[in-house]
């Protein structure tokens, strides 16, 4: 199937192209973006012009910042086209509403893609606590902000989500693993002085087992990145490490080497092919509500102004 590919920067170009590249399901056809391009690729400097220039391309995948992806979503929708989107899927939860509810209206696929749901992983550490009896469970999610988002200053702008946009991805394999619904209890969040959004957070969550669910996240953090896991239950302990890759049990390796497509985009795509064949949706938005929780529930402080 053909795709077109919007929202050319670092996500697009790290992982999206190439897992397009690779991919028996798909061929990247066209670019949408005002400044990149991509080698060999029809490049179209506005979605409107690639819409009506390429009747052909049925799939539209968008790789922009949250704010600004709706108004494309909605676009690409209205011509007919099934949309993935990264994540978050968007900058609130009603647009996400809105753009499902414009999908099924058209009988189109619309799918709010995860990456970290696909870490190796995390269908093996959701196995493994399906039948486990949970007393706690800690997110630390640590990372710098510099290396991974070097001058993206939207992502201190109201919308932007500032720390949550990694603890989401922790969010996303919460929700995934866990057997139980959660929701936000308490939150901690803290701006720099002179930013819209957070640079570190703190949660808690009311667990139905009155298990201790708790998360920090922190974009300040310098030298070794954290993105690890550990629930541990009446059985043993779960660390899920290097963001879903790794797995132990009681500090053993544990796990599943996962057979077919390697890495996470190749098959987030897959996911899409199939969605696509079978007509269906999946805009699962569980992350981003928790998200939402702990704006509105969260209490603020004000920290250092910070500067990339
Ligand atoms: P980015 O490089 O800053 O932006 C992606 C592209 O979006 C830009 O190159 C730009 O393309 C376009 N864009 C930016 N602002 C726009 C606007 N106001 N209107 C129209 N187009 C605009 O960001 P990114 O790191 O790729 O992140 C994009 C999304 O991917 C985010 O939602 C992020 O959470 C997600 N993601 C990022 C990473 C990562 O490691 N960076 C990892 C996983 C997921 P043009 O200027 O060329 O049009």
């Amino acid at each position: 199937m053909q795709i077109a590919l919007a929202g050319i920067g670092k996500i697009a170009i790290d992982q999206h192209v190439p897992a397009l590249s690779a991919s028996e399901d798909w061929e990247l056809a066209a670019t949408v973006s005002r400044s990149g391009t991509v080698d060999g690729v029809d490049a179209f400097d506005s979605l409107d012009a690639m819409l009506e220039a390429c009747p052909e391309i049925r799939v539209v995948s968008l790789c922009l910042p949250p704010v600004p992806r709706f108004e494309y979503a909605a676009k690409a929708l209205a011509a007919g086209r099934h949309v993935m989107l990264e994540k978050p899927p968007g900058a609130t939860l009603s647009e996400c509403a809105e753009l499902e509810r414009m999908a099924r209206a058209r009988g189109l696929s619309i799918y709010a893609t995860w990456h970290s749901r696909e870490a190796q992983q995390v269908a093996a550490a959701k196995a493994w606590l399906a039948d486990k009896t949970l007393k706690s469970l800690h997110i630390t999610w640590r990372e710098d902000v510099r290396r991974w988002h070097p001058g993206q200053d939207w992502i201190f702008e109201p919308g932007g989500l500032g720390v949550f946009d990694p603890g989401i991805n922790a969010l996303s394999i919460l929700t995934e693993i866990l057997p139980d619904a959660i929701h936000l209890r308490e939150a901690v969040l803290s701006f720099p002085d002179n930013r819209q959004a957070p640079i570190a957070a703190t949660l808690g969550f009311r667990h139905p087992g009155n298990a201790a669910v708790s998360c920090d996240f922190d974009f300040r953090q310098e030298g070794e990145q954290t993105w690890e896991i550990e629930a541990i239950c009446a059985e043993g302990t779960l660390r899920l490490t290097h963001g879903g890759a790794q797995m132990f049990v009681d500090g053993a390796p544990a796990g599943e080497a996962l057979t077919g497509l390697a890495g996470e985009y190749p098959r987030l795509y897959a996911k899409m092919a199939q969605l696509v064949r079978n007509g269906r949706i999946d805009m699962d938005l569980s992350p981003m509500r928790h998200v939402a929780d702990a704006f509105l529930l969260g209490r603020r402080e004000t920290v250092a102004p910070f500067h990339f």
